[in-house]
């Protein structure tokens, strides 16, 4: 960190700068101009109270020279983290290619969808059971039911599990039977859910929260990282802005800045990001030519009798074809797909 001293700052209150700084375990390095005094702070500055120093008499700039966020910065880890789950891996060379019905809803349709994603090429079986509803008359998921229905048809198919959970009182249910949890947009900043799924060794698949900066949405990857879980993943799903064609604003930017801001993998969701069936495919495309490490969709046996997210659900016949459109882009950013 660096504080600039306003000019002429009488010397007692840039000795209490100094002092302060000492008493934060930091060491201060002053150097004194004709003018003005900058005072650069000499060790890891993340524990400081930027707010506090910029309060001092006389304190005219203080300037961070770290990002805030530690654990998920490529400044403390250079090579990209690659997170290994059953037969997957995430953040390699193969696209993780998550798939499969925005909520679980029966046996036949959890079965159904998981035969015909896997079929088609998908590595990881999407289905919600604890839904997170704008409002409270609509499905609100199976619970607990839908999570022993989506584990049952992935174990049944041999394919790895995410599943998103809501409330502290189901991460050791759900985090028993599902592979990777997943902590929705609406959750993103729900810091005791972040702190309790930090506390387990499952990958965390994080999406952005709607209204979240690229920087908050680091600090809350940060979160689980500091209790010890490294499993982290990434997702950019669309922020919500004035623009009302797209149910959100997918922001495909997000993924080269991630990866030059951190070394944790980061997929896609351009269902919702987009909540159009038309523009779920040249989104895919756009992500994984941005460099994306996986995509999310949701497929749905038949989209028009969906439970929940009908409108950009695609059928097994659409997603049949994004694959076949998707490896032609895989290939020219020198990467793979499950089914390659
Ligand atoms: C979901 O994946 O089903 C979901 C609710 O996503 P988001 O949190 O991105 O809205
Ligand atoms: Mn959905």
């Amino acid at each position: 960190m660096i504080i600039v001293m306003k000019r002429h700052a009488p010397e007692e209150t840039i000795q209490r700068v100094i002092d302060e700084i000492e008493k934060a375990g930091m060491q201060p390095v002053p150097l004194i101009g004709t003018e003005r005094t900058v005072i650069a702070i000499i060790g890891d500055e993340r524990g400081l109270d930027e707010a506090h120093f910029r309060s001092l008499p006389h304190v005219s700039t203080v300037m961070p020279v770290l990002r805030p966020y530690k654990l998920a910065s490529r400044e403390t880890k250079h090579e990209s983290t690659i997170i290994r789950v059953g037969n997957v891996e995430i953040g390699g060379q193969t696209i993780a290619m998550m798939a499969g019905p925005c909520s679980v809803e029966n046996e036949d349709q959890i079965e159904e969808s998981t035969r015909g994603v896997k079929a088609l090429g998908a590595n990881i079986l999407r289905g919600g059971a604890f839904k997170p509803r704008t409002g409270p008359y609509a499905f609100q998921g199976l619970g607990r039911e839908g999570i022993d229905l989506l584990s049952a048809a992935g174990k049944r198919h041999d394919m790895v599990t995410v599943s998103e959970i809501m409330d502290v009182r189901d991460v050791e249910f759900t985090a028993s039977k599902i592979d990777i949890l997943q902590i929705g947009a609406r959750n993103m900043q729900n810091f005791d859910l972040l702190k309790e799924v930090g506390r387990l060794q499952n990958p965390i698949l994080l999406k952005r929260g709607m209204s979240a900066t690229i920087k908050e949405f680091l600090l809350a990857a940060e979160y689980i990282l500091a209790q010890g879980n490294p499993n982290v993943i990434l997702c950019e799903r669309g922020i919500r802005t004035f623009e009302d064609e797209t149910r959100n604003t997918l922001c495909i930017a997000t993924v080269p800045i991630v990866k030059e801001l951190s070394h944790l993998p980061i997929i896609v969701d351009p269902s919702h990001g987009t909540g159009k069936v038309q523009l779920i495919p040249p989104m895919a495309k756009a992500a994984i030519a941005a460099g994306a490490d996986g995509i999310m969709v949701e497929v749905h046996p038949n989209p028009d009798v969906a439970l929940s997210d009908a409108d950009q659900a695609l059928d097994l016949e659409r997603f049949g074809a994004l694959m076949n459109e998707l490896g032609p882009i895989t290939h020219a950013v020198n990467r793979t797909l499950p089914n390659d």
